[in-house]
């Protein structure tokens, strides 16, 4: 036995989901117990009193941008970012150079996440051929393969042809996988470059419609459940969105959706600024929108949060409004901006905080070592935050290779102090761990 296989950590005074003061200890990859005033021998003890423990938190929508786009992030770059959040999994997004659309490359991104150590990547495999929407790409290859897809996603597009749709959800219905769509019809955003409505017609800048996103999901609803199969709505961003989601759950049907940290908290009348750093796919909304979100990942019609962790190079996003890139970076706040909109606005727990990032982004992607409970027998993936932190955006500190914050010089409240993926520390004192090889 080597000594990472029988080392003992005992996190001292836990709140185990915001609860009661507990002892937690972890041997080797697992929790070996939970209490009080437990045996401390031969373990390295931390003293996290008032600290807040959840299971590690799950993303279903990263982009490493690895292989092709290593100026914006690797995967070790954003792996390392994704632990410095209080992530142990993400789903990493088939947007690539190449594309994720073989076996090949989910393998080839799968084995990366786990040379880096610090977080599990589970790859996204696209769902048409070089994402343009037209053939269906290897679908059962990338499940076959080592990296075990079970999400598919054109992500960056939306797979508009209905019938070609209809095939993925049939396809993917024979092996439990899910289709996760990117609902943006196509013709009726041409041209766009923030929300359609009052703030886009006084800047002169075009507009992105709300119907463009609703009459997509809409649609996918309809036909998910027409061949019986599972969709999973990304990044909910209007109110019409929760609405239509909310009937087809009524329905029974085998809907999910996620909604983004950055629109459950920010609006289109920050695009006044014309600061590239708020252009994103799909757009800031309205206020009203806001509310409807928050709303639906409180009740439960929004499944879970998502960060949609977009990194761009300095060079394509500080440029004028119109010609620079869309997204921005998310993994590092986006549990302060839960905290911030969803926890001390008193809509969500932490016992619906860990539900909302860690446990369903877990079964959407029937990932099987994550999203558990804190309890003896279970992996050991952990996340430890300081809710009583209160702490001002500084980008230049990030583990991300890209700066792309709409963040920077706000107050947030909340900081991870510790990840442990399988009882390894990943993240010590809010600093990342030098983590050994797994
Ligand atoms: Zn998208």
């Amino acid at each position: 036995m080597t000594m990472s296989d029988t080392h003992k950590t005992l996190l001292r005074g836990a709140k185990v989901l915001g609860g009661e003061p507990r002892d937690v200890l972890i041997e080797g990859e697992r929790v070996a117990a939970v209490g009080t005033g437990l045996d401390a021998d031969g373990a390295t003890v931390i003293d996290v009193a008032g600290q807040i423990l959840l299971p590690g938190l799950v993303d279903l929508h990263t982009h490493l941008r690895e292989p092709g786009r290593e100026d914006s992030e690797t995967v070790l770059t954003g792996t390392r970012a994704a632990a410095v959040g209080g992530f142990t999994a993400v789903h990493a997004m088939a947007n690539t150079f190449p594309v994720a659309d073989t076996a090949g490359v989910v393998e080839q991104v799968w084995r990366l996440g786990r040379e880096s150590g610090y977080c599990d990547v589970q790859p996204v495999g696209a769902v048409t051929v070089g994402l343009e929407g037209k053939k269906l790409a290897e679908l059962g290859a990338m499940r076959d393969s080592a990296a075990g897809v079970r999400v598919f996603s054109d992500d960056g597009k939306c797979v508009d042809d209905a019938v070609i749709m209809r095939r993925a959800l049939e396809y993917v219905k024979a092996f439990d996988g899910v289709i996760a769509q990117h609902a943006q019809e196509p013709r009726l955003t041409e041209g766009a470059q923030m929300n359609e409505g009052i703030v886009s017609a006084e800047l002169g800048l075009g507009g992105w419609p709300a119907v463009a996103e609703e009459s997509i999901i809409a649609r996918d609803v309809l036909l998910a459940a027409h061949v019986g199969s599972r969709v999973h709505i990304c990044h909910l961003s209007t109110a019409g969105s929760v609405e239509i989601v909310r009937w087809a759950k009524s329905k029974g049907w085998n809907v999910t959706a996620e909604v983004t940290p950055h629109h459950l908290l920010l609006t289109d009348e920050l695009v006044r600024s014309y600061d590239p750093v708020y252009k994103v796919n799909p757009p800031l909304r309205t206020e009203a929108d806001v509310m409807a979100l928050r709303e639906a990942l409180a009740d439960g019609t929004i499944d879970c949060v998502a960060t949609d962790h977009a990194p761009h190079p300095h060079e394509d996003k500080d440029c004028e409004w119109g010609a620079a890139a869309m997204g921005m970076v998310g993994l590092e706040t986006a549990l302060s901006v839960v905290q911030h909109t969803m926890v001390d606005t008193g809509l969500l727990d932490w016992t619906g905080v860990a539900d909302r990032m860690s446990v369903r982004p877990s079964a959407i992607g029937r990932l099987t070592g994550h999203g558990r409970p804190i309890a003896a027998g279970e992996p050991a993936n952990l996340t430890l935050l300081d809710s009583a932190y209160r702490g001002v955006v500084n980008p230049a500190g990030f583990a991300s290779r890209s700066r792309n914050t709409p963040y920077e010089g706000l107050e947030l409240p909340g900081s991870v102090t510790h990840t442990f993926l399988r009882g390894r520390p990943t993240v010590v004192d809010g600093k990342l761990a030098p983590t050994p090889q797994p």
